[in-house]
C-alpha cells in the first residue's frame, strides 16, 4: 500500500495516517530530495529561478506536505508511537536542513542567481526569497570550517532534542495531576458551567464527583470563582509547578536541566556565528534592529505603565481587605479578588457574557465579519477526513464563488493534546505546473467543550482568542503569493506575525460587529448596550497589571538569552526574581516555577522574541486606528489592508508593508490608548 504522507494532491487521509508511515515517508522523501538536488547542481552550470529553484520549492512542498500532518497529530493527538515516529523525524530533518544551509555549491548557485542580470527580472517574491536564502545560508554556519560546521550539526540536533522534550514534560506533567472534590459545599462560588464541565470529566473517568484538571478550561475558574481559598491555592500550586522541582509532583517532569541546556547550545550556536548573544542572533531575521531598540521599546512601555499597574493592585488589596478581611493577597487570590472587582465596579464577569456566545453563531459572526471586510463567503465542507470527530472543515470562497483557502478547526480542550491556542500550515499557497495550489490551516483552541446536550458557550476571552487565531488563519489563506517560502507566514519575521492575529481581536470589541452574532442563547436577545457599555468600560480593568505581566515575560525572555552569553552559571529563577523586582507588582511565591512551563521560549518560535507580541501590537492598533477613523466595515480600508498586509505574506518587509497601508509609520499612541493608559 502507498504511503499516505507521500501525496502532493488533496488534503491528508487522516484516516488512514498512523505513526507507522511516518519514518518511513520522511526517510524517503528526504533521500529522493538529497538526490534531487545533487542532480540539479550537477546537469547545470548557468543556474536560473526556472532550472533550480523552482524545483527546490516544488521539493520542499513535498516534504512539508508529509510531515506537516505528522506533526499537527504530534500536536492534537498525542501517543507514544507517535511520539517515537515524531522524535526520530525531528532529528532527522535537523540534519537535512543544517546540510542544506552548508551546502557550498548550493550557496554559490544561490549567490550566482543573485548577481546575474537576470536577477531584476524576477518578482518581487522571487527576489526576496533569494535574499532572504543567502542570509539563511550565513545563519547556517555556510562561512564556518568544517570543524565548526560539524558542531553546529550537533547543536541544531541537540536543541530540536531539547525543545521536544521541554514540550513533552509539559504535556505529561499538565495531565498527570487530577483533583477529585466529592463534597460540593467545598465548591461554593464556581459557576454551574464550571461545576458541570468538572462533573463530565469525572464521570468520564468513572468516578463520582467533580474533577478538575490542569487544562485551561478547568483551571482557569478555580482561579477565578472558588470562594475555597485552600482549593485555590493548592490548584494553582499544581499549576504553576508544572514540569519543575518543586510542587506535588516534583522531579517528576522536571525541565530545569533541559532549560539550562537550551540556552546554552542556544548561546554557543549564536557565538559561533559571530554573534554577542542568541539575543543578538535572534533580530538578524526580525524588524527590530538591535537589542537596545528591544530593551529601549519594553523599558518605555513599562515606565509608562507601571503606576497605572500599582494603583491598580492597590485598588484590588484594599478591595480584598476591606470586603474579606484579607490584609495581603497571594497568587492565587489575585483573579479571584479581581473577578469581584470587576463585578463590582462594573457589573460584569466572563459567566455574564458566555450565554450570548454559543459556539455556531460565534464562528456565523467571525465568518460575517471576515465577508464584509474582505468580500469573501466561508462554507463548512462535510465529509472532510479529520483526526477527532469535533474537528470541522471550511473553505474560503472568493467573490466568484471558487475556493481560495480552508482551514480545519480544532476547538475544544481534551486528553493528550497541547494547551493554548495556534495556526499552523497544513498546505501552503504556491504555483505548480497543475496551477494555483491553495492554502489549507490548522486552526487550534483549547476551549470549555460542550458539556451534556447544551452547545458549547464561549467566553468573551475566548471569543477573542478564536479571532485571534482566525487572523494568523487569514494571513496564510489570504495570501496572492506564488512561491512558498514567502507565502502567507512564510518569511515574515516574527516580530511582525503577531500584527494580522492581534488586529482582528479588535472585532470583538465593537458593538456593530457583535450586534451580528451576539445573541442569547435561550432569549435569542442580541448583546443590549447596556451590557456592551458595562464589558467596554471593563475592558482596561486591570490593563495595566496586564501589561507590566506581558513586559515581565517579555524581559525575562529577551534579557535571559542577552545575559546567559556573558554569564553561564547565571541562575534562571534569580533573572526572572530580577525582572520581577523591576517591572511586576504581584508577588510571585517562592515555589512559582512559571519559567519550567514557558513553552512559547522554550520550545516554540519565541526565543528571544516574547517582546513580539507588544511590537506587533503596536502595529496592529495603530492599523486598526485607520478602520476606526473611516468605520469599522469600510470597505475601502478593508480591501487596503487585505492588499497591503494579507495578500502580500513574506514577500515584501513589513515596516514598507505597513507604511503603504498606513501612509505612515507606526505610532504607539493607539495601543496605548486602547490599554487604557492615555486618553
Ligand atoms: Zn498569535
Amino acid at each position: 500500500m502507498k504511503n499516505p504522507l507521500i501525496q502532493t494532491e488533496g488534503l491528508p487521509p487522516f484516516e488512514n495516517i498512523n505513526a507507522s508511515y511516518i519514518e518511513p515517508a520522511i526517510d524517503q522523501l528526504l533521500s529522493e530530495n538529497r538526490s534531487t538536488i545533487q542532480s540539479l547542481l550537477d546537469n547545470h552550470t548557468n543556474y536560473s529561478w526556472d532550472n533550480l529553484l523552482q524545483k527546490l520549492e516544488d521539493m520542499d512542498d513535498r516534504l512539508n506536505r508529509a510531515w506537516s500532518p505528522a506533526s499537527h497529530l504530534h500536536s492534537v493527538a498525542d501517543n507514544d508511537q507517535l511520539r517515537e515516529a515524531y522524535n526520530a523525524c525531528i532529528a532527522k530533518l535537523s540534519d537535512y536542513s543544517t546540510e542544506m544551509g552548508q551546502n557550498e555549491a548550493l550557496f554559490h548557485a544561490y549567490e550566482q542567481i543573485a548577481q546575474a542580470d537576470s536577477f531584476n527580472a524576477l518578482t518581487t517574491a522571487q527576489q526576496k526569497i533569494i535574499t532572504n536564502a543567502l542570509r539563511d545560508f550565513q545563519l547556517s554556519g555556510i562561512a564556518l570550517d568544517n570543524k565548526s560546521k560539524e558542531r553546529y550539526k550537533v547543536i541544531q540536533q541537540q536543541l530540536s532534542k531539547l525543545q521536544t522534550k521541554f514540550e513533552e514534560n509539559l504535556l505529561d506533567a499538565t495531565q498527570a495531576w487530577k483533583k477529585l472534590i466529592t463534597d460540593k459545599d467545598e465548591l461554593t462560588g464556581l459557576p454551574e458551567s464550571c461545576l458541570a464541565l468538572a462533573a463530565q470529566t469525572a464521570k468520564n473517568e468513572d468516578q463520582e464527583g467533580w474533577l478538575f484538571t490542569l487544562e485551561f478550561p478547568s483551571y482557569m475558574p478555580v482561579m477565578q470563582y472558588a470562594d475555597n481559598a485552600a482549593l485555590r491555592r493548592e490548584i494553582y500550586e499544581a499549576y504553576a509547578t508544572r514540569a519543575s522541582d518543586k510542587g506535588p509532583l516534583a522531579g517528576q517532569f522536571d525541565n530545569s536541566e533541559i532549560m539550562r541546556e537550551i540556552l546554552k547550545y542556544r548561546t554557543e550556536k549564536a557565538k559561533l556565528l559571530g554573534f554577542e548573544s542568541y539575543a543578538h542572533y535572534s533580530l538578524a531575521t526580525k524588524m527590530a534592529e538591535n537589542p537596545d531598540e528591544v530593551l529601549g521599546f519594553l523599558n518605555d512601555l513599562a515606565e509608562r505603565t507601571k503606576s497605572y499597574a500599582e494603583q491598580e493592585f492597590a485598588e484590588l488589596t484594599q478591595f480584598a481587605n476591606e470586603t474579606a478581611n484579607v490584609p495581603q493577597l497571594e497568587a492565587w487570590d489575585i483573579a479571584y479578588y479581581s473577578e469581584k472587582l470587576r463585578q463590582k465596579k462594573f457589573d460584569i464577569s466572563q459567566e455574564m457574557l458566555r450565554p450570548y456566545f454559543p459556539v455556531h453563531q460565534t464562528l456565523e459572526g467571525l465568518f460575517a465579519i471576515t465577508a464584509k471586510l474582505y468580500d469573501v463567503t466561508i462554507k463548512q465542507r462535510h465529509g472532510v477526513q479529520v483526526w477527532h470527530e469535533d474537528v470541522m472543515f471550511f473553505d474560503i470562497l472568493d467573490p466568484k464563488g471558487e475556493i481560495s483557502g480552508s482551514f480545519y478547526l480544532d476547538l475544544y480542550a481534551r486528553q493528550h493534546k497541547r494547551g493554548g491556542a495556534w495556526m499552523d500550515e497544513c498546505i501552503v499557497r504556491k504555483k505548480s505546473n497543475a496551477g494555483i495550489q491553495n492554502p489549507v490551516a490548522y486552526l487550534t483552541c483549547n476551549f470549555t467543550p460542550p458539556v451534556g446536550e447544551k452547545p458549547a458557550l464561549l467566553t468573551h476571552d475566548e471569543v477573542t482568542t478564536l479571532f485571534h487565531e482566525f487572523g494568523h488563519g487569514l494571513h496564510h489563506m489570504m495570501t496572492r503569493v506564488e512561491y512558498s517560502a514567502v507565502s502567507g507566514i512564510n518569511g515574515v519575521p516574527w516580530d511582525a506575525v503577531e500584527l494580522p492575529s492581534q488586529f482582528m481581536e479588535n472585532w470583538c470589541w465593537e458593538k456593530e460587529a457583535l450586534d451580528l452574532f451576539a445573541r442569547h442563547v435561550d432569549t435569542g436577545e442580541l448583546l443590549n448596550d447596556e451590557l456592551f457599555e458595562k464589558m467596554t468600560r471593563a475592558r482596561t480593568f486591570q490593563a495595566g497589571m496586564q501589561m507590566v505581566r506581558q513586559l515581565e515575560f517579555s524581559l525575562f525572555d529577551y534579557r535571559l538569552h542577552m545575559e546567559f552569553a556573558t554569564n553561564q552559571s547565571l541562575q534562571i529563577q534569580d533573572l526572572l526574581n530580577e525582572v520581577r523586582e523591576k517591572v511586576a507588582v504581584v508577588r510571585a511565591p517562592d515555589f512559582n516555577r512559571f519559567q519550567h512551563s514557558f513553552a512559547h521560549i522554550f520550545a516554540g518560535g519565541y526565543a528571544a522574541g516574547y517582546y513580539s507580541y507588544k511590537w506587533a501590537e503596536v502595529l496592529s492598533a495603530d492599523a486598526f486606528s485607520k478602520f476606526e477613523e473611516r468605520g469599522i466595515f469600510d470597505k475601502t480600508t478593508g480591501k487596503e489592508f487585505l492588499q497591503s498586509i494579507l495578500e502580500q505574506g513574506g514577500s515584501r518587509e513589513p515596516m514598507d508593508l505597513f507604511v503603504e497601508f498606513r501612509g505612515r509609520k507606526p505610532s504607539i499612541e493607539p495601543l496605548l490608548r486602547h490599554s487604557g493608559i492615555t486618553a
